[in-house]
């Protein structure tokens, strides 16, 4: 999509913080983070909503929340175990949709909140 914000970001034509990129993916800072850790994931297909998507979508959608254990890792806040197998760190995924959802980048994306608390939601 030509006027599409993320579809820009995807093709490099406005700058981001590119922390993730292969051929479907690319994950980026947030200009402005909510949280210590805020990324964003999106395809590089335009996907304007998740209320557009279908069973066509699936494996597209798979591959999005699977990287976000991958950019955890890399984020420091992954979710570990102590010795009693207690869980500790983690982090928030999210996707917004539409209007009543939140949603202000009509381009398909995945929140990743982590860090040291509060984020959104929290
Ligand atoms: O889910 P929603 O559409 O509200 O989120 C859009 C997100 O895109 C916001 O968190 C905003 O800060 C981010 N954004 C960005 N880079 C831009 C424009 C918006 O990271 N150039």
């Amino acid at each position: 999509m030509t006027d599409c914000l993320f579809c820009k970001i995807a093709t490099k034509q406005i700058p981001s913080s590119i922390v993730y990129e292969d051929e479907e993916l690319l994950a980026f800072k947030d200009i402005h983070p909510a949280a210590p850790v805020h990324l964003l994931v999106i395809p590089k297909l335009h996907v304007a909503t998740l209320s557009e998507c279908n069973e066509t979508h699936v494996a597209l959608l798979g591959k999005m929340l699977a990287l976000a254990p991958r950019l955890a890792k890399e984020h420091g806040c992954e979710v570990s175990y102590d010795a009693d197998g207690k869980p500790g760190g983690g982090y928030k995924t999210l996707i917004n949709s539409g209007p009543d959802g939140g949603q202000e980048v009509y381009h398909l994306h995945l929140h990743m909140y982590g860090g040291p608390r509060p984020w959104p939601g929290q």
